[in-house]
């Protein structure tokens, strides 16, 4: 269950309301927001008594019953979709949201020249790795501080906002300070102690669904981060690890409207980690549109050739311009299909609807 209480109740009245769920043999996650303090009911009780009896408390705006494990990333508890503001792009809302970078900031050059590159094809956010998870102990492993310091002078300099992968939940306050959008990728999608972390980084995050990880893991990992405090949480989808060879991972593209089904949270899609060659991602990149994603996060390099990390994946410039273009007549069709899925839901939209 989750229990909404009225806008700003008191310690008092809070703690009547949890004390009324432990009675039933309930325990109790709460999760204070900015307006209201949203209570979780967690385990095995009379659900049906107990909520009659939190409904009858004056102090409760509304108590649902939720079945899935994941109480506060599902469509059961918020029927409109979350948007997350970002500078001055929102995500999750009526704007297909193109994200794109070099996978590593390499050098000043570099990263200046995928910048504008992005800002003139129309992407809102500039990526790229200062701290990179590498399976070999022996790759570059990224450039640190140094690579947020490049991020921030790219972001003055474009206007773009930025987003970058955190891999310890001892680097966060650093990396929020240059970051706009925290990444947590695939590989760190379960490190639980960076998840509760991210709850109170103060900065929207990334969450990438694990190699190898099911699409209920990756809401369960998303839920860690808004039980922690964070609401403003995004879900990856970069392929999956299957017995396929031909392409990186396996994309599993019908992630996509599943997840619109399940959550409320923004759905971007990861065209190049989901294949690994350039030549299939701006085919994927329209499929991404047309299936309803809220954006992309891509992978482009001023010279792939020279790439220190995943160069195969990553667009050459002039083919992201092209492909940004090309997108456009799919973008417009996302709008509209947009537009009026959001009428759909306005007139759908249950008393489980809450602010938190
Ligand atoms: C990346 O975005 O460069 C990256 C390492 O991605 P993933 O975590 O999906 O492998
Ligand atoms: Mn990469």
């Amino acid at each position: 269950m989750i229990i909404s209480m009225k806008q700003h109740s008191s310690q008092e009245e809070i703690d009547a309301v949890c004390n009324r769920i432990t009675d039933f043999g309930y325990r109790i996650h709460t999760v204070e927001g900015a307006e209201r303090v949203v209570i979780a009911a967690i385990g095995v009780g009379d659900v049906t008594a107990c909520l009659e009896s939190l409904e009858a408390m004056p102090q409760v705006e509304n108590a649902v019953r939720i079945s899935a494990p994941y109480k506060f990333v599902s469509r059961e508890f918020k029927r409109e979709k979350t948007r997350i503001q970002v500078s001055s792009c929102e995500i999750g809302g009526d704007d297909f949201v193109v994200m794109a970078g070099p996978c590593s900031v390499e050098s000043d050059k570099q990263i200046m020249a995928s910048a504008h590159a992005v800002a003139e094809a129309g992407g809102k956010i500039l990526r790229g790795g200062a701290f990179k998870p590498r399976t070999s102990p022996y790759d570059f492993q990224g450039m640190e501080l140094e690579g947020l310091k490049l991020l921030k002078k790219a972001r003055e300099a474009t206007g773009l906002a930025v987003i970058t992968e955190i891999m310890s939940d001892r680097d966060v306050e650093m990396v929020a300070e240059y970051a706009d959008i925290l990444q947590v990728g695939a590989r760190n999608m379960q490190n639980f102690a960076l998840l509760k972390r991210l709850g109170s980084a103060g900065r929207p995050v990334l969450l990438k669904r694990g190699l190898s990880s099911t699409i209920k893991e990756l809401l369960m990992s998303a839920e860690y981060i808004v039980a922690h405090g964070n609401r403003d949480v995004m879900l990856c989808e970069r392929g999956i690890r299957t017995f396929e060879t031909v392409t990186r991972n396996t994309c599993d593209i019908v992630a996509v409207p599943v997840l619109q089904e399940m959550t409320h949270l923004p759905v971007i899609l990861d065209p190049s980690h989901a294949t690994g060659k350039r030549s299939l991602v701006p085919a994927l990149c329209r499929a991404a549109v047309a299936i309803g994603a809220d954006g992309l996060l891509m992978e482009i390099h001023p010279c792939p050739e020279k790439a220190v990390s995943d160069g195969a994946q990553s667009l050459h410039l002039p083919t992201f311009r092209q492909m940004m273009k090309e997108l456009q007549p799919y973008v417009e069709l996302w709008r509209e299909s947009r537009a009026a899925a959001v009428a759909g839901e306005s007139t759908k939209m249950t008393e489980a609807a809450v602010t938190v």
